[in-house]
């Protein structure tokens, strides 16, 4: 099957089996090379690698995948493309084409029988109405992942990777940065897509981490006080903790453990880095009595 990368060739595709894009799946296909060099460089697939594909659309990138993998799962949603890839990709044998949601496949069983839970790479140009929902419920899942190297939304890209005191950085991005070191591996324009998007769109890398980067006795109490904090982003790290109904916490009991932190009170939640964000949750589990629920 000729290199569907060239446009030409994804047109011929689309007219042989009379595909029509369907916008709620946020179909936009990669028609351009460059561009696929760069994510399969960032991705760094070798023949030993087990690779999961979300969303292969045409099969454009999974051509590029089996020829550099030692096997490779994709996942594709739109029923219409299925007849497509089985003929994109018959002449590879390390394939394998589920039809799925990947939103409602069970990742860790899913991981289990495909590479017997061996540490799996993601790779995917994401459909962009899900891209958070999916990134985050493949990091959260816990599933052995080395890596995952999508193409989303450039500004969701720069709010993963975004540190503190910008105006990209936020909660995405701090639970992004728990999980995984983030490196932006491409800029990417409208035109690389068919059809094209309203929007720019930008390649991250994510190295998953075996261990998060800091020590915490209770996630979830870290990742209400990351809520909280930028729920109320524009006032105090102070305001924003003692309006949010969920943690109920009294104002002397946060006065407390950003002061135990080694903050001013007049610090914002948006200035603070993860490790931070970490040490007040140990604080304020000391200062709350907040029990170990882990
Ligand atoms: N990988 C192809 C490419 O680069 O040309 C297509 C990328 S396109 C941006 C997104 C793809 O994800 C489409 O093929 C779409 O049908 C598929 N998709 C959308 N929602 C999905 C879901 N929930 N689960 C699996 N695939 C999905």
């Amino acid at each position: 099957m000729a290199d569907l990368i060239k446009p030409q060739n994804t047109i011929a595709v689309l007219q042989k089996y009379q595909f029509h894009f369907q916008k709620k799946f946020g179909q936009n296909f990669l028609i351009d090379a460059h561009v696929m060099d760069k994510i399969l460089a960032a991705a760094q697939i070798s023949d030993n690698d087990f690779v999961l594909e979300i969303g292969p659309g045409i099969g454009t990138m999974t051509q590029f995948l089996c020829e550099h993998a030692r096997a490779v799962a994709a996942v594709e949603i739109d029923r219409n493309l299925i007849p497509i890839l089985h003929d994109t990709l018959s002449g590879y044998d390390n394939v394998e084409i589920v039809q799925e949601d990947i939103l409602k496949l069970d990742i860790g069983k899913f991981a289990l029988e495909k590479n017997n839970g061996n540490p799996m790479k993601i790779v995917a140009n994401l459909p962009y109405y899900i891209t958070t929902p999916i990134v985050m419920g493949l990091l959260e899942s816990r599933v052995p992942i080395e890596s995952i190297t999508v193409m989303v939304q450039k500004e969701v890209a720069e709010r993963m990777k975004a540190g503190p005191g910008t105006k990209e950085y936020g909660a995405l991005s701090l639970a992004v940065q728990y999980y995984a070191k983030t490196e932006l591996a491409a800029n990417v324009p409208p035109n690389c897509f068919m059809p094209r998007p309203k929007i720019g769109s930008a390649v991250i890398h994510l190295t998953c981490y075996p261990t998060p980067p800091v020590q915490i006795t209770d996630e979830k109490l870290l990742f209400a006080l990351i809520r909280a904090s930028f729920n109320q982003r524009r006032k105090t790290l102070v305001n924003g903790l003692s309006h949010d109904p969920g943690l109920s916490l009294t104002k002397e009991q946060i006065h407390q453990a950003i002061e135990q932190t080694g903050l001013p009170l007049t610090v914002r939640g948006e200035e603070l880095t993860l490790e931070q964000f970490a040490q007040l949750a140990e604080t304020v589990r000391m200062v709350s009595g907040i029990s170990n629920k882990q």
